[in-house]
C-alpha cells in the first residue's frame, strides 16, 4: 500500500526485480516514528538474502523513495530522494550548514543579499551629504578654529593630501585635535576632509562587508559584488579636498594662512577658541598621568572624578607646573599602595589613591597661595602641537611655548591679539 508520505520508484530492469522487496523495505508501521514493518534481519530471512550489507547493495538497484521534506530555513520544502533507510535517518537530521543536505541555498542567498543591503545602506547614511556616489562636495564655511586645524593638516609637509595614512592621521587626531573631536567632524561633514576609512562607525561596517564577502562570496551575483566593490573603494579614502577656486594645495594653504591671521572672530569662535584650549590642556595632562601610572606600575581609573581633578589642576597651573605636582605626588601614592598592600588591601581597590592624592594637593595649596610652585620640564619626546606654533608666531606673536601658561593665560593672550566682531 502506498503511503501518503512518500512515493515509491522502481529503478529495476524486470530481471532484477525482487517482487514486493522494496515495498516491503519502505512499509511502515508508523511513518512520523520511523517505525517499519520489518526489521532488515526480518527482510533477509523472508527473501533469502544472508548478508545484510548484500541487502544494502540490493536496495540500491531496487528503486528510491521521494519525499517531499521542509529544508533547514524551516520554510521552503524540496523533495528528496531516498534509497535507504540510514540515508532517511541522516535527513531527520536537520540543519542549515552549507555542507547540510538541507542548506537551503535560495534562503542564504536571499539573506546573504538582505545583509549586504542592509551594511551599504548603514553605510551610506553616515556618509556626509555630497559623498555618497563618490563625488566629493564642499558646503559650508569654515569657523575660525576649523580653518586654523584645517591650515595645520595642510601645512605637514610630511601628509600627503591626497592620500592622507593612518599613523599621520592618528598623529593628527591626538596631537593637533585632542579632544575637539567637532572641529574634525565639522571638517569631515563640510567635505573639506574625506577620511571615511578612519571612521571608526564606518570601519566596522565595512569590516562587516568583507566578511560577508569572505563567508558567502559564492552566493553573491556580479551586481551584488560591484556594489560592494563601489563601497570599499569610496570608503578606503582619506584626502584633503581641493575647493575647486583654489589651483594647487599650496596655493589654498596660502589663502588659508592670510585669511587666519587677519580675519576678525567672532563671538562663537570665541568661545571654539576657549574649548579648544581647555580641551587640549586637558588632553596633555591626562597623557601626563597615564604615562606616570603607566611607568610607575599605579593602577587608577580613567573617570568623570579624575577628569575633573586634571581640569581644575589645568586652571590654577601651567603644563610644567603640573608635570611637577604628578611626579612628585606619584611618589606619595607608591608608598600609600605600599601600605596597603601590608594591610592586605587589593590593588584593585587602590585606583582612586592617585586622584584622592591630586585632590589633597589642590586643597593644600588653595589654603596656602603662596606655596612656592615647582616645575618639571615636559619629557624630551613631548610632541608641540603645530597648531600652538602657528598661534604663538603668527598670532600671537611671542614665540612662547604654551607649556608655562595656564589654560586661562593662554586664552587670553590668544583672544587679545584677534579683532572681534559681532556674530
Ligand atoms: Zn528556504
Amino acid at each position: 500500500m502506498d503511503n501518503p508520505n512518500f512515493e515509491i520508484h522502481k529503478i529495476a530492469k524486470n530481471n532484477e526485480i525482487i517482487e514486493g522487496l522494496l515495498y516491503d523495505y519502505w512499509n511502515f508501521t508508523n511513518f512520523e516514528r520511523r517505525e517499519y514493518r520489518y526489521t532488515l534481519k526480518q527482510l533477509s530471512h523472508r527473501y533469502d538474502i544472508y548478508y545484510q550489507d548484500l541487502l544494502t547493495n540490493l536496495m540500491k538497484t531496487q528503486g528510491y523513495i521521494e519525499i517531499n521534506m521542509l529544508m533547514g530555513c524551516q520554510e521552503c520544502r524540496k523533495n528528496f530522494k531516498v534509497f535507504l533507510r540510514k540515508e532517511l535517518e541522516a535527513l531527520d537530521k536537520k540543519s542549515n550548514n552549507e555542507w547540510d543536505i538541507h542548506f537551503c541555498v535560495e534562503c542564504y542567498r536571499k539573506d546573504t543579499v538582505r545583509k549586504i543591503n542592509d551594511t551599504i545602506d548603514s553605510i551610506n547614511n553616515m556618509l556626509p551629504l555630497g559623498h555618497k556616489e563618490g563625488n566629493f562636495q564642499i558646503n559650508g564655511t569654515l569657523s575660525y578654529m576649523e580653518k586654523l586645524l584645517f591650515l595645520t593638516l595642510l601645512d605637514d609637509n610630511e601628509i600627503d593630501p591626497n592620500n592622507i595614512k593612518e599613523h599621520q592621521w592618528n598623529n593628527f587626531i591626538q596631537v593637533e585635535i585632542n579632544k575637539s573631536y567637532d572641529i574634525i567632524n565639522n571638517l569631515v561633514s563640510k567635505g573639506y576632509i574625506v577620511a571615511h576609512r578612519y571612521d571608526g562607525n564606518i570601519k566596522n561596517q565595512i569590516e562587516q562587508l568583507s566578511l560577508i564577502l569572505q563567508e558567502s562570496g559564492k552566493y553573491i551575483d556580479k551586481n551584488q559584488e560591484s556594489r560592494i566593490t563601489f563601497t570599499m573603494d569610496n570608503t578606503n579614502k582619506a584626502f584633503i579636498n581641493l575647493p575647486a577656486e583654489h589651483p594647487s594645495f599650496r596655493f589654498f594653504s596660502r589663502c588659508l594662512h592670510n585669511d587666519v591671521i587677519s580675519s576678525s572672530v567672532s563671538i562663537s569662535d570665541i568661545k571654539q577658541i576657549e574649548s579648544y584650549v581647555k580641551n587640549k590642556r586637558q588632553a596633555e595632562l591626562l597623557s601626563i598621568f597615564l604615562r606616570t601610572c603607566k611607568e610607575k606600575g599605579i593602577p587608577y581609573k580613567e573617570d568623570n572624578a579624575l577628569n575633573m581633578v586634571l581640569s581644575n589642576m589645568a586652571e590654577k597651573f601651567n603644563l610644567k607646573e603640573c608635570n611637577n605636582i604628578i611626579e612628585y605626588r606619584s611618589k606619595n601614592v607608591i608608598a600609600n599602595i605600599q601600605q596597603a598592600s601590608r594591610k592586605g588591601i587589593y590593588r584593585h581597590q587602590t585606583q582612586h589613591y592617585f586622584r584622592a592624592e591630586l585632590m589633597r594637593h589642590l586643597d593644600l595649596i588653595d589654603k596656602n597661595p603662596d606655596m612656592k610652585r615647582f616645575e618639571k620640564p615636559l619629557d624630551i619626546d613631548w610632541a608641540i602641537s603645530q597648531t600652538e606654533t602657528f598661534v604663538s608666531t603668527y598670532i600671537i606673536r611671542d614665540n612662547k611655548f604654551w607649556s608655562g601658561l595656564t589654560v586661562n593665560e593662554i586664552i587670553s593672550n590668544w583672544v587679545s591679539s584677534l579683532n572681534v566682531s559681532p556674530d
